[in-house]
């Protein structure tokens, strides 16, 4: 019983923590003047800034700039993407691309 209770809370934290992972999206993805969606093709640009190297994977920081198509007003952040991973049996890299990665951030 005690079991089913544990697992029933860790679920609602996952389920918790997801919910608000996708807010924090959806409020990054906007104008916090204006509340615009951004126009990812227009109003966003980035560029890697460091690439830190881990065991199996390539981490990319990378500085994001958005000017809103509305108001004009700009805001500048920086995220971390997992953007190539190793396969540790045949060590072949593999590599995102962050064009795509990025576009998720602003759908
Ligand atoms: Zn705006």
């Amino acid at each position: 019983m005690a079991a089913i209770i544990i697992f029933a809370i860790l679920i609602v934290i996952v389920v918790l923590a997801l919910v608000i992972a996708e807010a924090n999206r959806k409020k990054r993805a906007r104008c916090k003047e204006c509340n615009t969606k951004y126009d990812y093709d227009n109003d966003v640009s980035w560029s890697v800034v460091q690439e830190i190297e881990e065991q199996n994977c390539i981490k990319s920081v990378v500085d994001i700039t958005c000017v809103c198509h509305n108001c004009g007003a700009e805001k500048k952040y920086t995220r971390t993407f997992k953007t190539a991973e190793r396969n540790t049996n045949t060590g072949v890299v593999t590599r995102r691309n962050i064009y795509d990665l990025l576009k998720k951030e602003f759908k």
